[in-house]
């Protein structure tokens, strides 16, 4: 049983934000799962008590959005982006011949440090893109040590087009939807393509099509990074082919945010405000999106280019200091709201039945996530 909960966040739906707070509560684990939740007063008897001292806890944090399996560094690629140059996807190669290089056991070992690094922070579950390796063997092998580590793993051969295949992107589309998808499938419940008009590297709208098509076909969901570097299609085509999640989401028109509105059941908008504050870029108006009816999620994209940052705590900050979002929009958009992009209700709210991932806060409120910006407040709650 855990105990002596200052502020309990169940994400349950109701009260202001969906918070569905509750203080002085109690729950009671079993089995890995939530076995009761309700007021401490009225707690059932349990063979063990972890009083957390009026500390809150919540959902563990859904990081719905991250590449985790590369390897070499890009930090002066950082510094020249702060001292003013553009980015435009290209500098995905450098981390691609450094994953290639890399032994099994160095992507292992840097994958797990990376999960750990999360987990401290309070996140529980992660979602984990290949997309360093873009070979048929280097994209199944990051499939395949990803899948040790969390079972949200999602195929994106079509993150760049590889230097070897500029000349001919025909024939990489062949391999990414043939051969590759083959080898990777085994691995991964998901499939994603960065839609982006705006690369030279990424992929057009109608190439972006037949690689969710052909994902589809070999049984995976759905996700598309779309409308990242400006205006483009990516949105409309997830909207279009059922996608549970449309990431970035950062140049949107009137027109996308309308269909985001008509398919908020199916189709998530996962925003990624770290990737604007390490890219030096306009925020998306979350406020207005939830305002339009849009279901939106927040993750942190941790990857070695664009966000190197494993921070959900800092994303939520973001998001309610850039985007508009309350403390509490902010808070179920990190954990109920990712949950709903990655098609899980096990996770993301406490309820009875649901997994008991949770995170504790050394703070009274959920408020302090944003209002404490940078201090290493949230971690997972171990129960084991
Ligand atoms: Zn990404």
């Amino acid at each position: 049983m855990v105990t002596g909960i200052g502020e309990l966040v169940t994400c349950d739906g109701t009260g202001p934000d969906g918070l569905g707070l509750r203080t002085h509560a109690a729950l009671v684990v079993e089995d890995g799962r939530v076995a009761w939740v309700g007021a401490a007063a009225s707690a059932p008897a349990a063979d063990r008590v972890v009083d957390v001292d009026g500390r809150a806890v919540l959902p563990g944090f859904v990081d719905s959005h991250a590449h985790l399996v590369f390897a070499g560094d890009r930090g002066a690629e950082f510094s020249a982006r702060m001292a003013g140059t553009r980015y435009d996807g290209g500098g995905i190669g450098v981390s691609v011949a450094a994953t290639r290089s890399a032994s099994d056991d160095e992507l292992r070992l840097l994958l797990a440090d990376r999960v750990a690094e999360m987990r401290a922070q309070g996140t529980t579950t992660v979602e984990v893109k290949s997309g360093y390796g873009l070979t048929v063997e280097d994209e199944a092998r990051a499939l395949r040590l990803a899948a040790e580590f969390t079972s949200e793993t999602t195929f994106l051969g079509a993150h760049v087009v590889p230097p070897e295949y500029a000349a001919d992107r025909a024939a990489y589309l062949d391999l990414v939807t043939g051969p590759m998808l083959e080898a990777a499938a085994p691995h991964a419940r998901w499939v994603d393509v960065f839609c982006e008009p705006h690369s030279a590297h990424a992929f057009t709208a109608d190439e972006a099509r037949a690689v969710l098509v052909a994902g589809r076909d070999a049984g995976l969901g759905l996700r598309v990074h779309g409308n990242q570097l400006g205006p483009g299609p990516g949105v409309q085509l997830a909207v279009e082919l059922g996608a549970a999640s449309v990431d970035h989401c950062t140049h949107l028109s009137d027109t996308d945010v309308d269909a985001l509105a008509g398919a908020s059941e199916t189709t998530v908008a996962t925003l990624l405000p770290g990737v604007e504050f390490s890219t030096r870029s306009p925020y998306p108006d979350a406020a207005g999106l939830l305002r339009a009816g849009v279901s939106i999620a927040l993750a942190t994209d941790c990857n070695p280019g664009t966000c190197y940052s494993s921070s959900m705590p800092f994303v939520i900050a973001l998001a309610v200091r850039e985007m508009g979002l309350t403390p509490g929009q902010a808070v179920h958009a990190a954990t109920a709201g990712s949950a709903k992009s990655l098609r899980r209700t096990d996770i993301g709210r406490i309820a009875e039945g649901a997994r008991a991932d949770l995170a504790v806060l050394d703070a009274p409120s959920h408020v302090h996530l944003s209002y404490r910006a940078g201090v290493p407040i949230a971690r997972t709650l171990e129960l084991r």
